[in-house]
């Protein structure tokens, strides 16, 4: 077992673990402790340690410690129609030019966010199993000029794994760069960091074949620690290209000043920051998280006034089951938005405007033509 497999074996798998820690009332405990039943729990003793416990609305323990409600009514399991793109068990073709594969379920931490909480710890079904077959697919495809390797998390596989992987995609001639979708440099550096460096020369090995891409989701400007910043190096120095997408979340980054500071953050470290998600209106998620369509672009406008170019080149975006689709900003009683990739050639580039009303976080209709 390597180090990194042990260290993560130490993790908290359950709030009974921090019950000290976490300071509440037996009534409230129960709840969390029904909660974990249906969404699991897995914290690194790292992020643990990031947390203010003084503070009941940190913002880091949000992203890591159940909430009761997760258990409040409506949202969808699959909010932008994975299921529908699914070409190979575990590998979706949405995008002409990008076959992205669910590698695994597992990830270091379960993040109470999660747009894929209808699997991540859970079920294995939409799992990758044969990568003969995604190669097959992919190399009688030639538009596919990219591989996504996500998850759960692409890193919590093990090198050998990953090692295969990149055997395979780098060797198919239409296949231009790869990119990996991992949270682990922000929830459990110690992947990248421990074991002599031994992902990080695998990267690098392939790397000289193919560009590859290191997507990280951080947060919260607090996550930006010695850590991370020494495991973004790594992957750095292994000539890993890390870009950085961030969910917009209430309670941990729905301010200005915060996302200011991510972004300026990200952008000193060498991550360029790619996107900016709405939260998705996941089942266990949306009453929690979603910021209001409106509010969140006031806030973005608002940040970006504090923000260096580089650290303002992402995009403001909602990922919809026809596209992703940019949310550019308001108009007159309106809102305008953008499709920046569509799955549709209808929809390529296509402007809209739709009214939006103060509370609403998502629509499922992207319908009005301008
Ligand atoms: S690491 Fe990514 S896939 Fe895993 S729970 Fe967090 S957000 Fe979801």
């Amino acid at each position: 077992m390597r180090k990194w497999q042990e260290r993560l074996g130490r993790c908290c798998l359950s709030v009974e673990d921090i019950r000290g820690r976490l300071g509440l009332p037996d009534d409230e405990m129960d709840q969390l402790l029904d909660i974990e039943k249906r969404y699991p729990v897995c914290v690194p003793e790292y992020y643990l340690d990031l947390i203010d416990w003084t503070d009941r609305n940190d913002p880091i323990r949000k992203m890591c410690i159940p909430d009761p409600r997760e258990f409040s009514e409506g949202g969808e399991k699959d909010t932008s129609g994975e299921a529908d793109n699914t070409v190979v068990q575990g590998m979706q073709h949405k995008y002409s030019q990008t076959a992205l594969i669910l590698s695994t379920n597992q990830c270091a931490m379960y993040c109470r966010h999660c747009f894929r909480k209808r699997l991540v710890g859970l079920s294995s079904e939409e799992i990758a199993e044969r990568l003969p077959d995604m190669a097959r697919y992919v190399s009688s495809h030639p538009e596919i000029s990219n591989v996504l390797i996500s998850g759960g998390d692409a890193f919590l596989n093990p090198d050998s794994v990953i090692r295969r992987y990149l055997e395979t995609f780098t060797a198919i001639p239409s296949i231009e760069f790869i990119r990996f979708g991992t949270r682990t440099p922000v929830t459990f550096p110690f992947r990248i960091t421990e074991d002599d460096g031994e992902l990080c020369a695998i990267l690098s090995e392939y790397g000289r074949k193919k560009h590859l891409i290191v997507v990280t989701q951080f947060n919260h400007p607090r996550e930006l620690t010695a850590e991370a910043l020494y495991a973004i190096s790594q992957l750095q120095e292994a000539d890993c290209t890390v870009r950085n997408q961030t969910v917009l979340l209430h309670g941990v980054n729905d301010s200005a000043e915060t996302l200011s500071a991510l972004m300026n953050g990200l952008v000193k470290a060498g991550i360029a920051p790619y996107y900016v998600f709405q939260c998705r209106p996941v089942e266990g998620v949306k009453n929690q998280f979603q910021v209001p369509l409106s509010r969140g672009v006031e806030i973005i406008d608002a940040a970006k006034a504090m923000m260096s170019g580089p650290a303002k080149a992402f995009r403001y975006a909602m990922s919809h089951p026809t596209g992703k689709i940019e949310i550019i900003g308001k108009y007159g009683d309106a809102m305008l938005f953008k499709y920046h990739q569509a799955k549709s050639e209808r929809d390529q580039a296509r402007i809209f405007t739709r009214p939006v009303s103060a509370s609403e976080c998502w629509f499922s209709d992207p319908d009005v033509i301008l």
